[in-house]
């Protein structure tokens, strides 16, 4: 049975000015007890899933900072991972901060069986860096990524941002410059969204955020469309590219409907065809854990529609598209009955292709995505 497992770290030395994640600066008091109690998630409730469906495919420890953890904290939860969950994974990611880990850290990474590593990055101009708070420059960010090579990690994904607060194309240009002379593996490239809540969007509230023009932001998106597949890193999702092969078979098992188990605060899951979220808060969390692992704050089985929606969703997201087969699998039902009209209307807009075998976004229909997918929601 193939599943996945996604292991929640909460913490980060300061909140950058962008962020709408679960996580929080300043909480390192809640360290040692949140590993406790994750430990102890893990080895209840993984070796449970485990027991049922033997060794998940993948595993990612995302956050927040999972870096930020002390290594004996990091250590804790690796070695709990590999006792209850298992060993020798196919793809095991951990997320790093440029400005968190060491040569020493990445070992102890490396030793536990992480086989891949994501750093989030967004540029390398420092005066980017400065303006939406993140805590590395973007010489560290370059030093730790060869640290991470030259330790025995061949697969490293980097994240990058556009649109960010006097960001130019040229600044764009030579951020992904940079990622490709370092030869990662893998990009994301976000697009700037102004979440509620975050720092900027309460100064885009004051007028105080100078965002790049509309105009500007698209030349940045079309820069990156065109330029990434020329450097051979080939879109297979929306904000994902990579050369064949080192897709993340971890993000790409979220769009192809497979199940996961979420661990830790904050983090979801996605089992026996229910959603499920932990807590956020840290507090609740460890004292849910600690009296009888009562730590869910949202448990949903989706209607027939409502799941529909979702698989079409998710699984548009991708450069495959949408599998009339699987959806038939799925559904018991063919896609073109219950989604023929909106494919049709889509198509004759040139945002989807349509075919035999289902159907997926055009170039034009990834930059409008948010079109094609409520097309797919009912009335
Ligand atoms: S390091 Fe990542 S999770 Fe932490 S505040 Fe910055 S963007 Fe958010």
């Amino acid at each position: 049975m193939q599943w996945g497992v996604y292991i929640h770290i909460p913490f980060c030395r300061q909140k950058c000015f962008y962020c709408d994640f679960p996580s929080y600066a300043g909480k390192e008091s809640l360290m040692e007890a949140y590993v406790e109690a994750l430990c102890q998630q893990i080895e209840i409730q993984g070796f449970s899933y485990r027991q049922k469906w033997g060794t998940p495919a993948t595993i990612y420890i995302g956050g927040g900072t999972p870096t930020a953890l002390p290594q004996e904290g990091m250590a804790k939860v690796l070695q709990a991972v590999a006792e209850y969950i298992g060993k020798d994974i196919d793809e095991f990611t951990v997320e790093c901060n440029p400005g968190t880990v060491d040569e020493g850290y990445l070992q102890l990474l490396k030793k536990q069986g992480v086989n891949r590593l994501s750093f989030g990055v967004q540029s390398f101009s420092d005066k980017l860096l400065k303006k939406i708070g993140r805590i590395h420059t973007g010489e560290e960010a370059c030093t730790v990524v060869r640290m991470a090579q030259k330790a025995g990690f061949a697969n490293i994904s980097v994240d990058l941002m556009y649109g960010l607060p006097g960001q130019s194309l040229s600044d764009l240009q030579e951020s992904v410059g940079q990622a490709d002379e370092l030869a990662v593996r893998h990009l994301s490239i976000y697009g700037l969204q102004l979440e509620e809540g975050t720092a900027f969007a309460r100064m885009a509230e004051m007028g105080k955020l100078n965002l790049p023009s509309e105009d500007e932001a698209e030349a940045m998106y079309d820069y990156m469309t065109h330029r990434l597949p020329e450097l051979g890193y080939q879109r297979y999702e929306v904000s994902n590219f990579a050369p064949k092969g080192f897709e993340s078979r971890h993000n790409l098992s979220y769009w192809h409907d497979v199940p996961y188990l979420g661990l830790g605060a904050a983090a979801h899951s996605y089992l026996d065809g229910k959603r499920y979220a932990a807590v956020t808060d840290l507090a609740a969390y460890i004292a849910g854990i600690r009296q009888n692992h009562e730590i869910w704050q949202m448990e949903e089985e989706a209607t027939r529609e409502h799941a529909m929606e979702e698989f079409a969703f998710l699984a548009l997201r991708t450069a495959e598209g949408l599998s009339g087969r699987a959806f038939a699998d799925k559904f018991k039902t063919s896609l073109h009955a219950v989604y023929g009209k909106s494919m049709a209307k889509m198509s004759e807009q040139g945002l989807l292709s349509v075919d035999e075998n289902g159907c997926r976004l055009t170039e034009k229909g990834f930059k409008y995505g948010n079109v094609v997918f409520e097309a797919f929601i009912f009335d």
